[in-house]
């Protein structure tokens, strides 16, 4: 058993080096990528001053990231965290709510959830997007959910169902007009936590617009980086404008008197990050296209390893391929540990995926779903360099 598995990794090993360059190892799994337009964009921002939360580069950031996303609002934040935090108290979640989450997805995404007093509710994901599975979610709802006056409730837990955070796993969109119907058939608000997901379209439309809002992160390791910074997308101005309210201390306009009418948050984006989200943003559709190129090196090197296969955009998608992940077949599964041994041993570095969220001391004692495909993915799953800067050598 053991040799041939131990052939396979070879043969795996093999496929990546014939798309990574050995002489520039370690080869990191998410490189950001700097040129003369950033340095300049930067330069110009702390000689106007406008260093901090206020400024045209902010604005000039928002802007931009409307043009790109075809969102009516987008409102600039620190990071891609306290945009989802702030989107789930503008979506109503409070205090004793639950909130539909999918088991596998970054940590922010039920931290989040638990900032604003609610309880993540662990849904499983598809084997497809690897992203919620909202069949299963839509069957999981009729089994312990109920409508009364006007909202979902949770049978078993008496707490109000509030919303659903679908979360665009490496940029693969989720199923959303599947999802949009279950949302709306049980009343429960829609936040994407379109984090990894800039550059990514369902149906020629961008993650992160189908939901009441969304979110973006522009964290150093995203496919843009502003340093730190994130973003609240959405199409409605009141609730963008309650955005901007919030993340800047809830401070009434005035030209010179104190009065805070909310306990706000210190979120806003400062002008330097978005000077660099300026530049950056220039640079993405170049970006996007090398992103392609290395993912179909990817597929193709892989298509001849039985054992192992790519994960492809979902069809009606376009994906960003923020993160490349191959799968294991089950089969094999038990060798993934070794196979992330021998990768990393290499040169080349290459991930598990994160621990299901159910499984975290903090989680686990909250309400969930069958997960056996959530599971399944996270035995199997590898992340391998995703820099698009390889995908130049194409
Ligand atoms: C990166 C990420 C976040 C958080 O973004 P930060 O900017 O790092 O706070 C949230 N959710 C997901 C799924 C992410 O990948």
């Amino acid at each position: 058993m053991s040799s041939t598995s131990n052939f396979e990794i070879d043969v795996l090993i093999e496929a990546l080096w014939r798309i990574l360059p050995r002489e520039r190892t370690p080869i990191a799994l998410h490189e950001p990528e700097f040129d003369e337009q950033d340095a300049r964009y930067l330069l110009d921002c702390l000689e106007s001053t406008f260093v901090s939360s206020a400024g045209p580069y902010v604005d000039l950031f928002e802007k931009r990231l409307c043009e790109f996303t075809g969102a009516r609002q987008a409102v600039a934040v620190v990071n891609g965290t306290a945009a989802l935090q702030t989107a789930l108290r503008l979506a109503e979640v409070g205090e004793g709510d639950e909130v539909l989450i999918p088991t596998l997805t970054f940590v922010a995404t039920a931290n989040s959830a638990s900032y604003c007093g609610a309880t993540p509710h662990f849904i499983d994901s598809t084997e497809c997007t690897l992203g919620l599975d909202p069949h299963k979610l839509s069957e999981y709802l009729s089994d312990i959910a109920e409508l009364s006056n006007g909202e979902a409730r949770n049978r078993l837990t008496g707490a109000r169902l509030a919303a659903v955070v679908p979360m665009h796993t490496f940029g693969h969109p989720v199923e959303m007009e599947a999802l949009l119907e279950v949302a709306s058939r049980w009343r429960l608000q829609v936040v994407e936590d379109a984090a990894q997901a800039l550059g990514s379209f369902r149906s020629g439309r961008h993650a992160g617009t189908f939901g009441k809002l969304g979110t973006l992160s522009f964290n150093g390791n995203k496919i843009i980086t502003t340093g730190g910074g994130g973003a609240i997308l959405t199409d409605d101005d009141t609730l963008a404008d309650r955005a901007r309210h919030l993340v800047t201390m809830a401070k009434r306009p005035h030209r010179w008197e104190y009065v805070h009418d909310a306990i706000g948050y210190n979120f806003r984006l400062p002008g330097l990050n978005a000077a660099l989200g300026c530049a950056q943003l220039e640079g993405l559709p170049d970006q996007l296209e090398r992103k392609r190129a290395l993912a179909e090196c990817f597929r193709q090197a892989l298509a001849a390893i039985p054992a192992v296969r790519f994960v492809e955009e979902p069809n009606n998608a376009q994906s960003n391929y923020w993160l490349n992940a191959l799968l294991l077949d089950e089969r094999v599964s038990h060798l993934r540990n070794e196979v992330l041994d021998a990768i990393n041993a290499t040169g080349i570095m290459a991930r598990p995926s994160w621990v299901l969220m159910h499984k975290l001391q903090m989680y686990s004692q909250c309400p969930r779903m069958d997960l056996t495909t959530a599971e399944s993915l996270e035995r199997r799953l590898v992340n391998v360099p995703s820099s698009s800067r390889w995908g130049a050598m194409a």
